[in-house]
């Protein structure tokens, strides 16, 4: 059915530790310290990989109950970055091996008998499932660079289409009736990379600054921050955002194209933002006041010095920090230092939203209290637990992929089944 090249089936069919059973070189290691290390590690690997799938367990449990969901987190990889203290890039790995025991149940097996690392089988689940049981068989004698080589070469390339003309390049956005902005664009593959590119980078940029569940949109508007941040200030006031405030209006606040502000951005907006005063005669504008911070600037430096971080249980986001009144401006709010507080950009949509809600004294460490969109009060971060026994071991110690070369010329996976719907 698959033949993966003469040297990897080759290898297979060998006793993967005789192939590591050279005397050492002079000067090295006696062989027999390396073979006491190879079994040590060989068993940690096995549990480790047995408790990794455990892991993966609990993740899938999660999904199907949806118990992640409320507790001001996004998705169930943010849950996952707080409760088990993991990185964005290993959460999401984790939910993809939570969904992938549905459709690649055999590699998932070999996982959950400790025989493949979560790495290598983080990587073989991204092969059709059609390929499942083969991949079981693969990813334990390949490393996590072959499994990738190989998940490519079973990834069938799109069937090349010889009439379709020549796609050119687009780029719109719009704003609708509700002033949300709608972005649709096709570009040239080079020039895509670049766009695709600079994503990636704010993203990271994000995440390492602390902001655990950043989206694609927060890598956009990064992006963007960054382009405005280069120009110089007196162009930069030429492209300022306005909106106006009107309190005898029925609308409070409009773009300047007229386009209501939503209530919840007009209070975000107000809680952090600069102002500027227009003086109007009879409707028309005779004077323009001096622009002021929302917040007075000595206490917003006051604030962000008492708190350093974001406030919010299991948020670590410590730059780019907003001030948050904790009993809003329009509800008649203050600036004083118990009802103000640092909070996250993501964290501070999230409340003007209604999905996290924050009362208390912030003067005090332990005076808030976060709730969730239903009310639940939210913990603080949880602390992992002292495993009070052995962890499970392996039904057999874990073998380390064979390290062979791979030849990817010989590389050859099964066509996909017939569909008859197709
Ligand atoms: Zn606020
Ligand atoms: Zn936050």
């Amino acid at each position: 059915m698959f033949d993966i090249g003469q040297e990897l089936v080759y290898a297979t069919q060998m006793d993967a530790a005789v192939l590591h059973t050279d005397p050492a070189p002079a000067g090295c290691a006696p062989a027999e310290g390396w073979r006491s290390l190879q079994r040590r590690m060989q068993v940690v690997c096995g549990q480790l990989n047995m408790v990794h799938a455990e892991l993966v367990e609990l993740a899938a449990e999660a999904l199907r109950t949806r118990d992640w969901q409320g507790q001001g987190i996004t998705s169930l990889g943010h849950w996952l970055t707080w409760q088990a203290g993991v990185s964005a890039t290993r959460a999401n790995e984790v939910v993809r091996l939570a969904k992938a025991k549905v459709t690649h149940p055999e590699t998932m097996a070999v996982l959950a008998d400790g025989a493949i690392s979560i790495d290598q089988a983080a990587i073989a689940v991204k092969a059709p499932a059609y390929l499942d049981r083969h991949f079981g068989e693969l990813a334990p004698v390949a490393t996590v660079a072959q499994l990738k080589v190989l998940v490519r070469a079973a990834t069938p390339a799109p069937y090349p289409q010889p009439d379709t003309p020549e796609p050119t390049e687009s780029l719109s956005g719009w704003f609708d009736d509700n002033g949300r902005y709608h972005l649709h664009g096709e570009l040239d593959p080079d020039r895509g990379r670049i766009v695709d590119a600079a994503l990636k980078e704010a993203r990271d940029s994000l995440f390492q600054a602390g902001q655990e569940d950043v989206t694609w949109a927060d890598a956009l508007v990064e992006v963007v921050n960054r382009s405005i941040d280069t120009v110089t200030d007196e162009r930069a006031e030429r492209f300022r955002i306005n909106w106006f405030i009107d309190p005898t209006d029925s609308v409070p606040a409009r773009w300047i194209d007229g386009i209501a502000v939503p209530d919840w951005l007009r209070q975000w907006l107000t809680c952090d933002g600069t102002v500027s005063p227009v003086f109007t005669a009879h409707g028309r504008p005779v004077n323009v006041g001096t622009t002021q911070h929302a917040v007075p600037e000595r206490t917003r430096r006051q604030v962000l010095y008492r708190d350093k971080k974001c406030r919010v249980p299991g948020c670590a986001q410590a730059r780019w920090l907003q001030v948050h009144h904790v009993i809003h401006r329009e509800h008649g709010g203050g600036h004083d230092l118990r009802d103000l507080i640092a909070i996250c950009g993501t964290h501070h949509r999230m409340h003007h939203r209604d999905r996290l809600g924050i009362t208390g004294n912030a003067e005090d460490p332990d005076g808030l209290t976060f709730t969730d969109e239903h009310g639940r009060v939210i913990d603080p971060a949880t602390r992992p637990t002292k495993p009070t026994g052995p962890p499970t071991s392996p039904p057999q110690p874990y073998r380390h992929p064979l390290g062979e070369r791979l030849d990817r010329s010989a590389i050859y996976f099964p066509d996909p089944p017939y569909d008859d719907a197709a």
